[in-house]
């Protein structure tokens, strides 16, 4: 049987959004319109600002022109340790030293979930030990993809991660987000495209937690559909796409804009990494794999 979250998608559609961005409130380089600004004018659905250790609020973002987005109230865990997302509660959430309290207090405020940032940040990769990622309970997954990382020291990208806590029988999700500071050059790297039921931060919140997104730096997916233990992509621009087993073992790549795969026994899970021209890509949430009794 295999289980995955892109069942019964009705009576929704598919937004873009960016869960990670930053304004002159912390080290950003623009006020907060400038930023809704630039994020609505390129068609995004939703937009979660998550300024360090500075929460947003519901309430905050009436002051300003929404634009027609969605705007989700957040922060970013910052001081004491490897950074954490807050996306979605109605309060602040403090910089604990422990980041396993950081995350309780999240799901304790109710109506938001907490996510690792940017693990391969820095020059030893390690800005988030994976030690730590497996310690941790709570939370709902980790960014596989951090625009800003690729100016900086350290790996946007965190794939390599993600498949060890899910070979390891962890049930996460992952993220492609922005992290967009400067004032051009930030904005439109990586982004998340939730199939979102219910118009409002909750309804994105809700879509998102339940794994109900895939990430994007530029491949866009159209069909996903799951028949028995045989699982079908199909995409608009992929070149290629590849399909992984636990342990991160590639079980089949095709070229072009599709795939279909028929699950291997014992696979554990399989996702699928779709590749595009130039830097673009596509990454599905797993597919969990459980072995029929
Ligand atoms: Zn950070
Ligand atoms: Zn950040």
């Amino acid at each position: 049987m295999i289980e995955h979250p892109y069942q019964n998608l009705r009576g929704g559609r598919w937004l873009v959004g960016n869960l990670h961005t930053h304004t002159t409130a912390s080290d950003g380089e623009r006020d907060h319109q400038a930023v809704i600004d630039d994020y609505a004018g390129r068609g995004y659905g939703f937009l979660a600002i998550t300024d360090h250790d500075i929460y947003t609020s519901l309430a905050d973002y009436e002051q300003y022109d929404a634009q027609g987005m969605i705007l989700v109230p957040g922060n970013e865990i910052s001081a004491n340790g490897p950074h954490v997302l807050h996306v979605g509660s109605a309060a602040w959430v403090a910089p604990h030293a422990d980041r396993q309290q950081v995350i309780d207090e999240v799901n304790e405020l109710g109506g938001g979930f907490a996510l690792f940032n940017h693990p391969n940040w820095h020059g030893n990769f390690n800005h988030c030990p994976q030690e730590l990622l497996q310690a941790c309970e709570g939370y709902v997954g980790l960014e596989i993809y951090n625009g800003v990382i690729c100016r900086l020291d350290g790996s946007p990208y965190a794939t390599n991660r993600w498949d060890m806590l899910l070979s390891a029988g962890r049930r996460l999700w992952g993220f492609a987000n922005d992290d967009s500071h400067a004032a051009s050059g930030d904005v439109g790297l990586g982004w998340n495209v939730a199939y979102v039921e219910e118009e409002t931060a909750s309804g994105v919140v809700e879509a998102l937690r339940a794994g109900r997104f895939y990430a994007s730096t530029g491949v866009e997916i159209s069909q996903i559909q799951v028949e028995g233990n045989r699982i079908w992509i199909e995409t608009e621009n992929a070149a290629r796409i590849v399909a992984l087993r636990a342990g991160a073992k590639r079980i089949a790549v095709a070229d072009g804009r599709e795939i279909e795969v028929e699950v291997p026994e014992r696979a554990g899970y399989v996702r699928f990494e779709c590749w595009g021209a130039g830097e673009a890509f596509a990454w599905t949430q797993p597919f969990f794999c459980e072995e029929d009794e």
